[in-house]
């Protein structure tokens, strides 16, 4: 892949991914910040540090999503540890954060269910210091990365292990708005075998079913931990905004709407639950 005796420069250009993740991972093999490409191009390389970024190069030729080979994805401005305990975040995934961010009251509080990295819990917290938030999640070594992520960003978040709402304790805790990406992959669904998913945790991918289980339990359950008015916010997959919306509806939930998201797919849908 690279030549004995290759220079900075050199090595960029004989690897064979796409030139971003050349970049990312020669970078993250070798310990450089990105301007010493430029700053160090002409310097020659090891063959430890040639070892170090072929190995790295063939993990990605191997399949291995580029987030869990550098164990880290950057989500709202932020850099996230991820683990394949957890999903890795997606761009689309900021839009559920940003209807939060419109929806919560000052010093108003929320519920992310299923947390994963953290993702949502830890961007909103960032931008919103008053808030006051709490996520969950049912994999303890999620909640570790979770924890690890908020620390790193310096939010105040405060985690929970509990399947759905399991360990809340009814009636003593509402929240002001409650935002989940849930697992929401039909099984079977063919992407699950394909891309960066097949090395994602599928437990967070999938309800193994119609893909509606989760959605269901959450829609189900948000009415007693909302406050009179709050917002449940949902994001599910490409083909699931009408079936959510009617979920909702079907729970008596009012202002019933879809969003779309960076590739103009309906993909959050939510409501207000009371007066
Ligand atoms: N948005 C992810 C995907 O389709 C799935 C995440 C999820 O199931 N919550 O790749």
């Amino acid at each position: 892949m690279i030549a004995a005796g290759s220079t900075l420069a050199q090595a960029r250009q004989a690897l064979p991914l796409d030139p971003l993740e050349n970049r990312i991972l020669l970078c993250h093999a070798l310990h450089l910040p990105r301007v010493a490409l430029i700053t160090q191009s002409e310097r020659v390389l090891t063959e430890d540090e040639i070892a170090l970024v072929t190995a790295l190069v063939q993990r990605r030729l191997d399949g291995e999503p580029i987030a869990y080979i550098t164990g880290e994805r950057e989500f709202f401005g932020l850099s996230f540890k991820v683990t394949p305990a957890t999903l890795i975040p997606r761009p689309d995934t900021e839009l559920i954060v940003e209807l939060v961010l419109e929806r919560l009251a000052p010093q108003g509080r929320l519920l992310d269910m299923g947390t994963g990295s953290g993702a949502i819990a830890v961007a909103v917290a960032c931008n919103r210091p008053d808030a006051d938030v709490t996520a969950l999640d049912v994999s303890d070594a999620a909640l570790s990365v979770a924890r690890e992520n908020a620390a790193a960003n310096g939010a105040r978040v405060r985690f929970l292990r509990s399947d759905w709402f399991g360990a809340l304790a009814a009636d003593e805790e509402r929240f002001g708005v409650i935002a989940s990406n849930p697992p929401y992959i039909v099984a079977g669904d063919r992407h699950l075998d394909e891309g960066d998913l097949r090395f994602e945790p599928i437990d967070a991918l999938t309800d193994h079913g119609d893909g509606l289980a989760a959605l269901r339990s959450i829609v189900a359950g948000a009415p007693e931990y909302l406050q009179d008015g709050g917002w449940l916010l949902l994001e599910h997959g490409y083909d699931q905004a009408a079936a959510v919306r009617a979920l909702l509806k079907a729970q008596g939930f009012s202002e019933i709407q879809s969003w779309r998201d960076l590739g103009n797919i309906e993909r959050v849908s939510g409501g207000r639950f009371g007066s």
